[in-house]
């Protein structure tokens, strides 16, 4: 952090900000120009700087940040190398492009396993459902909580399918780690700092989901929260953000994808299903997202979506998810990746 002075600031307002820069733990390294003094702030106490004000000092011009306010999940903290997520040898992140798809919510066992079938056959290599539902409305269908959990378990065995469910209270974490093999955090729940933490703490593989009024940043912010515990194994997911636009549900941003990429090492993911809220617009950003070098796709689908008790209207119909997977992979094989596709 460089701390700027006003031209003709005194001897005594720079020793101030020195103090000040000292008191927060880092060293300060001053540099006097012909008009203007220059204070860097050096050392590992960037955030206790920042938040010490110095904009406000007397005499002080201008805070310029120089390093990224994260770290972990910066892409110079690994060098430039991307990571790999691998679960049961299938891999997602660095060149391996990975679906992961099944039901928003699972129902009965006939509907999960339906859903895990038609995914399993289109060589989908993680399912994903809903055991915990965050939902708009606390009248809405809330998810079967410890019997969908138990269900996801089933179809883990049956099919041999790596399972990615939802987390949405540390009270459920036991429960969950039993099956999940990836937990997702939900985008309502990105800024939930304790349950990132606890995540975090677990070292098992997380789906993060970006907030819908989140920057970037915040979301880098959030994911340091898991890798700060040691949790190597974060993706990131883009799954559309709120804006003025009423044409659809959410503004999927993919140019968060790229820039992602420019930032981090961590892998990179989209959900077309939550931003487009209506299944025509499911395959089209679909394609898009692979074509703009997402490391996978989340997505949903249901074999009977008119009586889906949760986000029917966006789930790909069952009987079109081959199809749909097919084209999926060949954008992302132009966008330079190997598709994850695990054999039946
Ligand atoms: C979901 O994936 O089922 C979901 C509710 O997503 P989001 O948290 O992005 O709304
Ligand atoms: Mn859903």
């Amino acid at each position: 952090m460089m701390i700027v002075m006003k031209e003709g600031a005194s001897e005594e307002q720079i020793q101030a900000v020195v103090d000040r820069i000292e008191k927060a733990g880092a060293n300060a390294h001053v540099s006097r120009g012909q008009f203007v003094t220059v204070i860097g702030a050096v050392g590992d106490a960037d955030s206790r700087v920042a938040e010490a004000g110095l904009e406000l000092a007397e005499g002080v011009d201008h805070v310029v940040p120089i390093m990224k306010s994260y770290k972990l999940s910066s892409l110079q903290f690994k060098k430039g190398e991307r990571s790999v997520i691998e679960i049961n040898g299938r891999k997602l992140g660095g060149g391996h492009f990975a679906l992961i798809a099944g039901p928003c919510t699972v129902e009965s066992r006939e509907q999960l396993f339906a859903a895990a079938e038609v995914c399993r056959d289109a060589g989908v290599p993680f399912l994903r459902g809903g055991a915990y539902k965050p939902r708009t409305s606390p009248y809405s269908f809330q998810g079967l909580g410890e019997e969908g959990l138990r269900l996801l378990a089933e179809a883990k065995e049956e099919f041999g399918m790596p399972i990615a469910t939802e987390l949405m209270d540390v009270r459920d974490i036991d429960a969950v780690l039993e099956v999940a093999d990836i937990i997702q955090i939900g985008a309502r729940n990105m800024q939930n700092y304790n349950l990132l933490t606890e995540v975090g703490r677990s070292g098992r593989p997380a789906l993060l989901k970006r907030g819908f009024s989140s920057t970037i940043e915040e979301l880098l912010m959030a994911a340091e929260y898991i890798l700060k515990e040691g949790n190597q194994d974060v993706m990131l997911c883009e799954r559309g953000i709120r804006t003025f636009e009423t044409g659809y549900r959410f503004t999927l941003d993919l140019l968060a994808v790229p820039v992602l990429q420019q930032l981090t090492h961590l892998p990179v993911i989209v959900d077309p299903s939550h931003a487009a809220g209506r299944r025509d617009l499911v395959p089209p950003m679909s394609l898009a997202a692979a074509a703009c070098g997402a490391d996978g796709i989340v997505v949903e689908t249901h074999h009977d979506p008119e009586n889906a008790v949760c986000d029917g209207p966006q789930a790909i119909v069952a009987s079109e998810f081959a199809a749909y997977a097919e084209q999926v992979h060949r954008a992302a094989e132009l966008a330079g990746k190997t598709a994850e596709i695990i054999p039946a």
